[in-house]
């Protein structure tokens, strides 16, 4: 359910995506917000260092896990410009925050935006990972060795 403070933090996403574009960034930007206050806020830095995993929920998830020292984002809410892609709406799931605001969808800004890669593009992605490892895109070799499992074993013993 929408609160009231939303729009404030709405207004804030889309100023800060704004302001990465005019930047020469991508037009990504995503704030975590605790007990009524920005905890972190971060925009999407990929063309800026060519890192493929700099989407700004990820980046805004590697920041506010170390203010929070914790991996769980009990009491946080996401504002995001967009709709999450793949890997961020999987990071979000597993830092798990109280709630996800998007404000724009995929088919709002495809006609602006496209994001597609070799393996796949966001329109056939949860398809791919439903395929059997062996029939993806992405080529994929399973290499058994028996000392594999061994490294599980040490962490039972230990935990
Ligand atoms: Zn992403």
């Amino acid at each position: 359910m929408p609160q009231s403070s939303d729009e404030k933090f709405v207004r804030r996403t889309i100023e800060l995506a704004k302001e990465n574009v005019s930047k020469g960034g991508r037009p990504f930007a995503c704030l975590i917000v605790k007990d009524g206050e920005v905890l972190v806020e971060s925009p999407n830095l990929v063309a800026q260092t060519h890192d493929p995993t700099a989407h700004a929920e990820i980046l805004a998830i590697r920041e506010a896990s170390q203010i929070l020292q914790s991996e769980h984002f009990t009491g946080c809410d996401f504002y995001i410009l967009a709709h999450p892609c793949p890997m961020c709406l999987a990071a979000m799931y597993y830092c798990s925050p109280d709630r996800v605001i998007f404000i724009t969808t995929r088919d709002d800004y495809s006609q602006f935006y496209i994001d597609d890669r070799k393996y796949f593009t966001l329109v056939n992605f949860y398809e791919e990972i439903h395929t059997p490892w062996q029939e993806r895109k992405m080529p994929m070799e399973h290499h058994p060795d028996p000392e594999g499992i061994e490294v599980y074993r040490l962490w039972k013993d230990l935990n």
